[in-house]
This record gives C-alpha cells, structure tokens and sequence, in this order.
C-alpha cells in the first residue's frame, strides 16, 4: 500500500470538492453566464438552472422550494435567520455557549441571552427552558458541534422552546449535519436552518437558509431584491449549481458514507488511544457524528502537535478553523468544563468522504511519533530547569 503524502483530516473546516459538482459549475463560468435576474434567453438559461437547483435542494430537505433562500456563506444564513427574526418581530435571540461564533456573535452583539452545555457540548435543556419567556422571539441551537462533533437532540430543543417560548421560532445551525443526517427529519423539527455548501463537497461561498413558509424575515442585504426580497445580491449561479450536486451525492450516499467513515474513524481513534498514554476522546462515540475524532492529549500543547502534524503531512486542526493558530482554548471546550490544561493538548481530526485506509495509516504512524517528540522535549526542558 502506498503512503499518501498529505492524509488530508480536517473535514470539519472544509471538504474536497466532489467532481461531480466541480463538473456541474464550470459551464456556469463558460457559455452559460448569464444572470437570472434578467429576461433575455441568456439570463432565463441560468434562471432555470437556478430554479433547478433550489429543486434538488428543496428535495433533500423536504421542504418546498419556496422555502429555500440561497445565500453567500453559513455565516450569512445565521446572520440571515437570527437578525431576520429580530428585525421583523423584536424580542431577544438565545442560544447555547458552545455555538459557532457565526451564532454566538450575532446572539451576544444583539443583547441576547447565552446558556450553558453538558460535559459533552449538548445544550442543557433545564437551562436553555429556564432562559426563556415571552420576549423571546427566536432560539438558535446547532444540530452538530464542529469541534467536538456532538449531536443536538432537537426534537428535545423543539419541545423545551414549546413549552416555555410557544411563540418563539427555532433555528438550527446545521452546518455541519449534512454528511451525517438526514436534513429532512431536521428541517422537520425546525422553523429556520442553516447550510453551507463547503462542508458537503461543494464550493465555498454559497449556502442556503431554510425558511418556514409563513414566517417573515427582515432582509440583511437589500438592493435587487433576489430570492422573493429576502436575500438581495446577484446569485452565485456556478455555486447554487455546484452546492445541489454536491447535497444530492451527499444525501443519496450519505448511509454508505457514514457506515465507512465510522469504520475508519474508529480505528483511528483506536489506534491514538492505544499508542499514546493518557490519551482521551473528548465526547463519547455515540453522541457524535461518525467523523469526528476529537482528543485531549496530555502533556502536548496543539500548537506544536499541529506544527509536527503538518510537517509529517497530516491535515487536523486544534479549534474551529477560523480560530486555529490561538493559544486560547476554544469557548466550546470552556463550555463544556474541560479544563484549560487539558484543552491545551487537544486536537480535532476529522474524517471525510474522500479519507482512505491508507489515510489512517499515515496518521497513525505520525501521530504518536509527533506526541512522542514533543513530550520528550518537555522532559528535556524540565532536567534542564
Ligand atoms: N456554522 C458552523 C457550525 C460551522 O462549522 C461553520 C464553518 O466552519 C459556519 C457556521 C460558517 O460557515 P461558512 O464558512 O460557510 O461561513
């Protein structure tokens, strides 16, 4: 067997653009360029093609195409829900401390209220109840965590919003959930949801805000007035195109992906656990999605794990991507009461439809040899002191 040079695990921060949709978007920079906005035969083709894609969209969340707004980014979809419902109805947003700092950000910077997480990065639900009442118009919890990987009960979010904030509308941040669930029991649960293509083997750059029909949002971006004056600004009609292949593949294989990927993800983190003292999986394998090997080192600070990883040719990261290269530890571990010793030894691989067994392989070589160097020269300094 071959070993690859790079064994590419960092799935959460972005994934390989399938082929199939890098084929799908290119004529959409070629002769088929035209804006959908438009009247002419140029602008009508790439209207259809956007029409299309809303289709396949619409399909894989089981919803109507009505439903579906195209965005520029999941950051932009959770702008989009959270701002849009206080826009439109005032009150105050909630969420979970543990959210994407797309959620967080806007949550806090509005005025609204953050609650607490388990020891595995879940909502608490007591909590999240006892921090809701009437003025509360809108409720943002994540489907998957993207550092740890734990999956949100949502069916249990949506009755707890019921119960205490009847009038209030759920949004999930479902960013990461696409390769792992199935986005129609999803969006079944919710009134708003959020995508992003980047994260299913599409391209960056474009997502999609799952919209309730009925419910009213106040636009973020105005001007043209695209998508029925909820999200103005010529589409991306290269990304829309690419963003449906890339969710139809990811849905019609999702069974078979996840089983394979659970295998190699296993063995992966069997393999950490068993070459490395003292190492510890974050969050239980069976509270998180089927790709995510969180693990908390000791004795290694991820900085330098990271460093190693990547000279050896093994992609992983330490928090979420956008906040990797800190020497903070990330707010989702703070949240989950990990502590700050031990969350300076963690590291966040995570394994995707592209990973081979040749992928682990690799890894499993450089992991521990890279861990073994860096607790040695931490030995070293120590006779030195
Ligand atoms: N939400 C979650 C959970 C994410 O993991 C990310 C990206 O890392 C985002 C939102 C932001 O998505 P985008 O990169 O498309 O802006």
């Amino acid at each position: 067997m071959s070993t690859p040079t790079v064994a590419y695990l960092d799935h959460a921060a972005t994934t390989p653009v399938r082929p199939e949709a890098l084929e799908a978007m290119l004529p959409f920079y070629g002769a088929r360029f035209g804006n959908p906005s438009g009247s002419h035969r140029v602008a009508r083709d790439a209207r259809r093609a956007v029409d299309e894609a809303r289709d396949v969209v619409a399909g894989c969340l089981g919803c109507r195409p009505s439903e579906v707004v195209f965005t520029g980014c999941g950051t932009e979809a959770d702008s989009l829900a959270i701002l849009g419902v206080l826009r439109a109805r005032g009150g105050v947003a909630v969420c979970p401390s543990v959210e994407h700092h797309a959620v967080l950000d806007v949550v806090s910077h509005s005025g609204g209220r953050v609650v607490g997480v388990d020891r595995f990065g879940r909502v608490d639900l007591d909590a999240l109840g006892a921090a809701l009442d009437p003025a509360v118009t809108v409720v943002s919890v994540m489907a998957v965590n993207n550092e740890v990987g734990a999956i949100t009960d949502l069916a249990a979010v949506a009755a707890v919003v019921r119960r205490h904030a009847p009038n209030a509308l759920l949004h999930t941040d479902a960013v990461q959930a696409a390769t792992w669930i199935d986005l129609r029991t999803l969006a079944g649960m919710v009134d708003l949801l959020s995508l992003s293509a980047h994260k299913f083997g599409g391209p960056k750059g474009v997502g999609v805000l799952y919209v309730r029909n009925g419910i009213a949002l106040e636009p973020i971006l105005r001007g043209g007035g695209q998508e029925h004056e909820r999200r103005s600004g010529t589409h991306n009609v290269a990304g829309i195109v690419a963003m449906a292949e890339a969710l139809r593949l990811t849905d019609e294989r999702r069974t078979d992906d996840v089983a394979r990927i659970r295998m190699l993800r296993d063995r992966l983190v069997d393999g950490v656990l068993a070459a490395v003292e003292g190492a510890v999986e974050t969050v239980p394998r069976n509270v998180k999605i089927a790709g995510s090997a969180h693990m908390c080192l000791p004795g290694v600070d991820s900085e330098s794990l990271l460093f190693l990883l990547d000279d050896a040719g093994v992609c992983a990261s330490a928090a979420s991507a956008c906040a990797s290269g800190a020497m903070e530890p990330s707010h989702v571990l703070a949240g989950m009461g990990v502590s700050r010793e031990r969350a300076l030894g963690a590291v966040r691989l995570t394994v995707g439809y592209t990973t081979t067994d040749a992928d682990i392989d690799h890894a499993l070589q450089v992991i521990p040899a890279a861990v073994e160097r860096i607790r040695s020269r931490a030995v070293g300094r120590g006779a030195a002191s």
